[in-house]
């Protein structure tokens, strides 16, 4: 059976982001990412800082591991990254081993990378990255993604850190109308202790009175990245 690269296996814990804001999930990291965002939150996914704690595991393996700490107290399970979309068979195989166990699945992925099994996670978000990140969006390949996708349960994602994104929110908005699109303040901390939480609330009233104000975002959905208003960017939580 393939194997998946994994960096960390964590849960129960709360999701925190779009969509899935609030839900009970358990959570498997795997390693590397096509993009190197400035601003990235778990930047030892991809910039070897951590490869020490790479394990390749077997599907079965991995749900061994999620068993041990807590699987049958969780309906969802997370697949996140770096980006997920690096994978293909191993993704198909830990998926369909997760089905048969009755869990739903929920990915993220930035939306450079096309895989069939996009339309077989339950929840799926594709999160564009905007300006501040430094990254460039290949907006081709987005669009063939949502062309190529048969979901009911899609919906996108960007992260604000200044009017430059904003702006770009408002693309991505204007191109797909007819996807939800959560718009979440950006945390650029990286201390892992110190709470953050009065920054980020204010940078939220900022998103917050952009929207408010403006007549063209009627339909979109301002969040936090909850987590971080509790446990900050501590890693495994
Ligand atoms: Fe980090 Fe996500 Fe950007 Fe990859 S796409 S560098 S994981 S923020």
């Amino acid at each position: 059976m393939s194997k998946l690269p994994v960096i960390e296996l964590f849960g129960p814990t709360i999701q925190g982001e779009g969509s899935v804001i609030g839900l009970k999930t358990m959570f498997v990291r795997l390693y590397g990412c096509d993009y190197k965002c400035s601003w990235c939150d778990s930047a030892f996914t991809w910039d070897g800082s951590s490869k020490s704690s790479i394990q390749r595991l077997t599907s079965l393996e991995i749900i061994d591991k999620l068993n041990s700490i807590g699987l049958d107290g969780c309906t969802y399970v997370t697949i996140s990254g770096g980006n997920p979309a690096l994978y293909n068979e191993p993704m198909h195989d830990l998926i369909s081993e997760l089905h048969k166990r009755s869990k739903k699945i929920i990915v993220e992925t930035q939306g450079s990378i096309w895989k069939d099994w996009f339309n077989d996670v339950d929840i799926l978000t594709i999160s564009p990255k905007p300006p501040s990140s430094l990254m460039s969006t290949d907006w081709g390949i987005l669009q063939s993604i949502f062309a190529n996708l048969q979901h009911s349960n899609v919906s996108l994602k960007v992260v604000i850190f200044d009017e430059t994104d904003y702006l770009y929110a408002k693309k991505v908005q204007s191109l797909f109308p007819d996807i939800t699109l959560y718009l979440q303040v950006g945390n650029a901390e990286v201390t892992r202790s110190e709470s953050i939480a009065g920054q980020l609330l204010n940078k939220l009233e900022w998103l917050f009175n952009l929207v408010i104000n403006d007549p063209e975002m009627q339909t979109v959905r301002v969040l936090p990245q909850l987590h971080t208003l509790i446990w900050n960017n501590e890693r495994g939580k």
